[in-house]
């Protein structure tokens, strides 16, 4: 019964109002709105698992796990979409251009008209891009998934602050002040709200909130909604982007150069890039965070291959050969507090890094390193075609 009574009175004319005043652009307030009970969550979640990682989630996990982002023995599947099934209170799904609320929330309260703000948000996003697509199509690229995330979801959260408050109605001076203070705690650590789950998942989980609301209220504070659609046409590819405001970085692509990697005997099964954030994260664990912060800026590109028997090889480049010393000497106090045997090789800027469990069989030497590096360290591939 309580179904049919919140779909009864969730109405979108409101929020959409409202969205539009805030943002100015018009606003669908015809799209179709249903809610849920949790417990019904399950099957939109294991789709949304789908599209991002294909039939291929196992191979990722067990490529976190050899990197040690991941814990042994656990069922990484299920950690993740418990781990979602507790944290979603709404979603827009941009396969179907539907929405959804979560079920148990006062039907006039405040907090519902937020979050119908922020899925609207999503709506008017789709429109723009479309959003389903460009996403599917950086699926195998977490560095560039979690970048275009980032922008996604800054903007929505954005978009809800200024609504929350009518920040919107103020006067520019005293609507900057108030809207950083409003966003001061996305600067923090949020992790300790999210109970029992990977903290990698819960990273990933958070990291574009995070780290997406600084990147696009940066842009609004400096020129307004139209600073903020300029960043659509050259959405963000790697989370240096995000991180750092500067217009000439452009996000290399390392994985062509990791396919050429071979370990005799081992057949490749899945490659990924972690970015600055997947560094800096990793560093983190081991490492004080703002040694970890500095070894991880230095970031000029990844490509993470994950061999047959659970070895790892992460090729990576750095922005000078400064920043590669500095990454390679966190990665071996890394290696060390994490019992992980690591071997490298150096060329330049580039580093690769071959890590495996000490109770394993030592992995092969990749074949033909040399040029490798030396095809990391003249790759002009990039990870998206923006100009
Ligand atoms: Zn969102």
């Amino acid at each position: 019964m309580w179904l049919c009574a919140l779909l009864a009175v969730l109405s979108l004319g409101e929020p959409a109002q409202l969205l539009e005043r805030v943002r100015g652009v018009p606003v669908p307030s015809d799209l179709p709105v249903r809610s849920l009970p949790r417990e019904a969550l399950r099957p939109f979640l294991e789709e949304a698992l789908e599209d991002a990682y294909g039939d291929r989630f196992d191979d990722f996990a067990a490529l976190y796990r050899a990197l040690r982002l991941l814990p042994d023995g656990e069922d990484a599947r299920e950690s993740l979409l418990a781990l979602y099934e507790g944290q979603v209170a709404a979603f827009y799904n941009p396969k179907d251009h539907t929405m959804t609320v979560v079920e148990g929330f006062d039907p006039e309260s405040p907090i519902l008209r937020l979050l119908l703000v922020h899925e609207l948000t999503h709506a008017i996003q789709d429109r723009r891009l479309p959003l389903y697509e460009r996403l599917t199509a950086r699926a195998g690229n977490r560095d560039a998934s979690l970048a275009l995330q980032s922008l996604l979801e800054g903007e929505a959260v954005l978009v809800m602050t200024l609504a929350g408050a009518d920040l919107d109605l103020l006067p520019e001076e005293e609507r900057h002040r108030r809207l950083d203070q409003a966003l001061a705690p996305y600067g923090g650590d949020l992790s300790g709200s999210v109970p029992d789950a990977p903290p990698f998942f819960v990273h990933d989980l958070l990291i574009p909130y995070q780290a997406g609301v600084r990147f696009v209220a940066g842009a609004y504070k400096r020129g307004g909604w139209p600073a903020v659609d300029a960043l659509y046409d050259r959405l963000p590819c790697c989370m240096e982007e995000v991180l750092h405001e500067d217009p000439l970085i452009r996000c290399p692509d390392l994985r062509p150069a990791a396919g050429a990697l071979t370990l005799p005997g081992r057949r490749a099964a899945v490659t990924d890039t972690l970015g600055e954030t997947g560094f800096r994260y990793l560093f983190s664990t081991r490492l004080p965070g703002p040694e970890a912060d500095r070894a991880a800026r230095g970031w000029d590109g990844d490509a993470a291959v994950l061999f047959e028997g659970g070895a790892a090889a992460w090729l990576t480049r750095w922005d000078t050969p400064r920043d590669r010393r500095e990454a390679v000497a966190a990665m071996r106090a890394w290696a060390r507090a994490e019992g992980v045997t690591l071997a490298r090789w150096t060329r330049g800027s580039s580093a690769l890094f071959l890590i495996s469990n000490p109770g394993a069989p030592p992995p092969p030497k990749p074949v033909d390193l040399r040029s490798i590096l030396k095809r990391t360290e003249e790759s002009d591939e990039h990870a998206c075609d923006h100009p």
